[in-house]
């Protein structure tokens, strides 16, 4: 296995690159993670890299220094593309986009913040709201910390720099922390919870009965189905891939069949 080069120290409590300091013991460089002397093994046959003096190989250095570049870059840069927004149904409508990829600036940033029983990695300020940005290199976030997000109803993305070479340049992290999407993901959208609940509060609960092996809703809006001068339908069969099938909770289906389509909020169908 190809061992992984550590390219950031600390010098002057700065994050530095190992092209940004001098050779050697001169670079005065402290480690991340164990804040050992670092030396800068530079202009050698083998790529620029730094060592511990002591010669200790610190297990989460490379990670650690990952994790706080991805935080400097951030903080230095105060702008960040933001993955596009949808709203997954619980049904078999598929998912709808409500916001595209933006770029957004940052209007201001606190690093390790305690923000109730929660500290994120970053706390940034875009347009006069909070936005939480982690960063996953060695750990994404679990389940308790999603349900306290949730709880906080504060935006959350994820940066995933799991499998992201752990020595890789300042430009290039720059690159996927900045200005890619790829590697991002919505832990929690604000505006995606907002916009869900209010499509649910335009339905209608309508009840589900048994009939046989078929469990059908009466009078359907649309009249999808008619038995007998009477509107109904099947809920496996239409309900759940009907555009107006908001949720399937169920015990009933939550429809907008009923309303006027210019009344209908309809974000916009992915593909
Ligand atoms: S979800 Fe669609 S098919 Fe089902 S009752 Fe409503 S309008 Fe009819
Ligand atoms: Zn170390």
């Amino acid at each position: 296995m190809k061992q992984i080069k550590l390219k950031y120290g600390i010098k002057s409590g700065e994050l530095v690159h190992i092209l940004e300091v001098e050779s050697g013991l001169a670079c005065s460089c402290i480690c991340v993670s164990c804040h050992e002397t670092l030396v800068a093994k530079k202009g050698m046959k083998r790529e620029n890299h730094f060592a511990h003096a002591s010669g200790h190989s610190c297990e989460f250095a490379a990670e650690t220094a990952l994790h706080l570049a991805a935080k400097e870059i951030l903080n230095k840069h105060r702008k960040i593309m933001l993955p596009p927004a949808w709203i997954e149904f619980d049904t078999n409508r598929g998912r709808y986009q409500i916001s595209d990829a933006k770029s957004v600036t940052i209007d201001s940033l606190k690093i390790e913040t305690k923000i109730e029983t929660l500290i994120p990695d970053l706390i940034a300020t875009v347009n006069d709201r909070d936005l939480l940005i982690e960063i996953f290199v060695t750990h994404a976030i679990d389940e308790e910390k999603t349900a306290k997000i949730e709880q906080l109803g504060i935006s959350t993305i994820e940066i995933d720099l799991s499998k992201a070479p752990r020595d890789m340049s300042m430009e290039s992290l720059k690159e996927v922390i900045i200005d890619k999407i790829e590697n991002k993901r919505w832990i929690y959208n604000a505006r995606v919870k907002s916009e869900f609940k209010r499509m649910l509060n335009q339905t209608r609960h309508m009840d589900i009965t048994s009939r046989g092996f078929a469990s059908h809703v009466d009078y359907c809006p649309i009249k999808v189905n008619i038995w007998r001068g009477k509107p109904y339908a099947n809920v496996i069969d239409d309900c759940i891939y009907c555009i107006h099938c908001v949720s399937y909770p169920g015990d009933v289906i939550c429809c907008n069949g009923h309303l006027d389509p210019n009344d209908i909020y309809k974000p916009k169908l992915c593909t």
